[in-house]
């Protein structure tokens, strides 16, 4: 490497159960695709070690992550912690200290085999959820009155500030390709609704060529299963963006192939992950299905300019899942690696 080159450098946090399994087949394809990636590995950052130190992810560990371009993330958790606030400690520090405001969750069905739609000439699901990830009712604002009396009165309260929507937004319409639908309840949730509504107008002003549409969340959700492939971006608040996100990753398939990232869309910084989480019942055991890690570095790389090899990847992973050339989850005989080394093999 020329000297003075600057490097792009990628935080790796394999974590737990069969995350560091499948981050194993992300970073070889990574290394196949030949980018010339910096890799910091923090394979220190998992259970084992907050059982023995009680700490999660150290100031030192935050600080690697901080200064790295992105972060690969496999899956944090474990049966032995449960209970405690470890996986929490690891993401939602991660999350609020680098304002991950934004949680992009693409579903894009690669096989109509992987589909559970009846109607063939509705699968093509190709499209974005962008979820607001940093306030709304998951914000953690509330009490409650009289506890563990008949009188007992609970609180949640929906936090809707004009930096977080407009940020939110601002960033559906960045990503968009064909169109936007925002996604609210703003008939029955007044305030909030109304702030959401005064933005999305504003923004979709400025976005002429962008086509643009409203959905109140129950309409959306009978839609996006009638004839999903009529979207393109939607974006939603924490709650609604949450129930979606899930909504859409079955529709595209299932766990077996979701990605998700969670981004500062004003630095770039993203932390990319599988959707699926530790799967203790088959950690250990060489069958995990590497495709949704392959494909949340598929989208890292993608973010930090390199779209031909993200879209490489994606080829490579159609041909294979088409050719049957995966685990057993999604139809196939192979184990990890065979099914990691199938998708590399269509990259050479
Ligand atoms: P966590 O608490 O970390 O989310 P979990 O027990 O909820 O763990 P998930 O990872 O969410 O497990 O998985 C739910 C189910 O899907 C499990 O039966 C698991 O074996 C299966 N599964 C998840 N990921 C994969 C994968 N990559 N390959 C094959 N099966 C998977
Ligand atoms: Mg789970």
């Amino acid at each position: 490497r020329e000297r003075g080159e600057i490097l792009t450098t990628i935080t790796v946090i394999p974590g737990d159960g069969i995350g560091p399994e499948v981050t194993d087949q992300a970073l070889r394809t990574l290394d196949a695709l030949d980018l010339g990636l910096d890799i910091d590995m923090l394979d220190h950052v998992n259970a084992g070690t907050y059982l023995e130190t009680g700490e999660a992810l150290t100031d030192a560990d935050f600080e690697r992550v901080r200064t790295s371009d992105s972060t690969l993330l496999g899956a944090v958790g474990d049966p032995r912690v449960a209970g405690t606030d470890y996986a929490r400690d690891v993401l939602l520090r991660l999350r609020f200290d680098l304002d991950l405001y934004v949680n992009y969750r693409p579903a894009k069905l690669f096989h109509d085999r992987l589909s559970p739609l009846r109607d063939e000439t509705r699968r093509a699901v190709d499209c974005v959820i962008v979820r607001e990830n940093t306030e709304g009712l998951y914000a953690g604002m509330g009490g409650v009155l009289r506890k563990q009396t008949p009188f007992e009165m609970t609180m949640d309260a929906e936090i809707n500030t004009h930096h977080g929507v407009s940020r939110i937004v601002d960033f559906a319409f960045s990503i968009a390709r064909r169109s936007v639908c925002m996604v609210d309840k703003s008939n029955a949730v007044k305030f909030g609704g109304q702030l959401w509504q005064r933005y999305w107008r504003e923004a979709a002003g400025r976005h002429p060529r962008l086509e643009t549409s409203h959905l109140y969340v129950d309409a959306a959700v009978m839609k996006l299963v009638e004839d999903p492939t009529r979207f393109d971006v939607i974006v939603a608040n924490n709650s609604y963006g949450d129930i979606l996100s899930d909504l859409m990753a079955e529709l595209a398939g299932g766990l077996g192939t979701a990605t998700s990232a969670n981004i500062n869309g004003d630095t770039g910084f993203g932390l990319f992950e599988p959707v699926h989480g530790t799967a203790p019942d088959i950690a250990g055991k060489g069958i995990a299905n590497p495709i949704g890690a392959i494909l949340s570095a598929a989208l890292l790389i993608e973010r930090l300019g390199h779209t031909a090899a993200a879209a490489a990847v994606r080829e490579s992973v159609n041909s294979a899942i088409a050719q049957r050339r995966v685990t057993p989850d999604l139809g196939g005989e192979l184990g990890t690696v065979d099914a990691g080394e199938a998708i590399r093999a269509g990259l050479r």
